[in-house]
């Protein structure tokens, strides 16, 4: 293809996926990664147009100066970005980004007497400025999504596609400068050199076309990343908000009955074992009037976590209520359950919290059902245990009773 149809269709391409970013931005109660990210896009077209001008005009002012700090400023407001969908709550300083920017504005700037070297020093800022982009991508806590991945490969292939950008760059520049040095030796030398130095010359003009095309790609898919990586992290806080219960961290109800319902029709294929433990703390109402709601939310706190540590990764914990709590055993017989019961009732009622030098006293009673042939569903199994803690609070609580 014609190659400036195709960097101009490239370019319009990043400009309309600025204007895309920039309308994200205005939808998303002005999240401000997509603001940067849609700068990112405008400040590479103008900085791309600049440059690929320098095969029609003469003033490297504007094709090498200007045109290397637009394209060096492109990826580091991307950078930017990032910063903000890390964190979108923090105010985040410009000074790296400043100091670094006029760090790369004097190099170039001191280059501009031989401005042809302006553009290997500029792929090299900016394969360090992607680089940089890795390092904080790597640094999200959150497990990785596929979006976050695949942005990952497409910042380090830009690394390469750089670094390999500026060495193609170098060895053109040498080759040229080696070609007029040749003419002072012996005549048939000089024929020798001048084609091998051609052949040469032309390997890395296709290597730079191939690089230049490679790279203007690469910038236009990581555009369209952007919005896929926001757009996966609020789907994962959306799936948390309708799981999780915020106070204890732990499965909420609707969670629970997901996971125990799947639990209870594995059992049932594979005639396996399902036990189900409800627990309720006791007199939780005078811990709240004693000591305060705030304390009884520490409480639950507590109590949550010393559920979490007797428990496998397989069980299933959750809060279905104010102060209740419900398990489910996949694979766990009835002996095993109680035995697990007594212990859980050991570490909430032996090992006190203390508050503020306070010692709050806490028990729970647990009801316990094993699944079996006479419970059609879930539901049904949950009713067994609840109907066995009403009779472990009759029975004076800080116990379990099996069903
Ligand atoms: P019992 O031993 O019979 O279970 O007595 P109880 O006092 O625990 O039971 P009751 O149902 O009378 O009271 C439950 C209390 O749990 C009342 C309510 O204020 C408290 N509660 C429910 N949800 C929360 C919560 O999220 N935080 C706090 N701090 N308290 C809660
Ligand atoms: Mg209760
Ligand atoms: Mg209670």
């Amino acid at each position: 293809m014609h190659l400036p149809t195709l960097v101009g269709i490239i370019l319009l391409l990043n400009f309309m996926l600025g204007g895309l970013l920039f309308v994200i931005y205005q939808l998303r109660s002005k999240q401000r990664c997509f603001l940067y990210w849609a700068i990112s896009c405008w400040v590479f077209v103008l900085g791309g147009a600049f440059a690929a001008a320098r095969e029609f005009i003469e003033l490297p002012w504007l094709t090498h100066w200007l045109a290397s700090i637009l394209l060096i400023t492109s990826p580091l407001l991307a950078v930017r970005g990032i910063q903000f969908f890390r964190s979108p709550n923090r105010r985040h300083k410009w000074l790296a980004q400043l100091l670094f920017l006029a760090g790369a504005t004097l190099l170039i700037g001191a280059l501009y007497p031989i401005y042809p070297w302006i553009s290997p020093l500029t792929s090299l800022v900016i394969a360090g400025v992607f680089a940089w982009a890795v390092y904080l991508l790597m640094q999200i806590k959150s497990p990785m999504q596929l979006p976050q991945r695949l942005l990952c490969i497409f910042f380090v292939l830009h690394v390469a596609i750089m670094l390999l950008q500026a060495i193609s760059m170098i060895f053109m520049l040498v080759n040229n400068a080696a070609l007029p040095l040749s003419a002072s030796s012996d005549p048939g030398i000089i024929a020798g050199a001048s084609v091998e130095l051609a052949d040469s010359a032309a390997i890395t003009t296709t290597l730079l076309t191939a690089t230049f095309i490679s790279h203007l790609l690469l910038t236009t898919t990581t555009a369209l990343m952007f919005p896929l990586l926001v757009f996966t992290r609020s789907e994962q806080t959306l799936i948390e908000l309708a799981n999780i219960d915020d106070l204890t961290k732990l499965f909420n109800r609707r969670a629970f009955f997901i996971a125990a319902n799947e639990a209870f029709r594995d059992t049932r294929m594979q005639r396996g074992n399902l036990t189900v433990l409800m627990l309720d703390l006791d007199y939780f109402k005078e811990v709240n009037d004693t000591w305060g709601h705030s304390v009884g939310d520490e409480c639950l706190q507590w109590v949550a976590r010393c559920l979490k540590r007797e428990l496998r990764d397989t069980d299933i914990l959750a809060r279905v209520g104010g102060e209740e709590f419900a398990i489910a055993l996949p694979g766990v017989n009835k002996e095993k359950a109680q035995a697990l019961g007594k212990r859980l009732c050991f570490a909430v009622a032996e090992q006190p919290l203390t508050v503020d030098g306070n010692t709050i006293p806490l028990s729970i009673s647990i009801g316990g059902a094993l699944c079996s042939d006479k419970h059609r569903d879930f539901q049904m199994l949950l009713s067994d245990a609840d109907q066995a803690l009403y009779k472990a609070k009759d029975n004076g609580r800080n116990q379990l009773v099996f069903a």
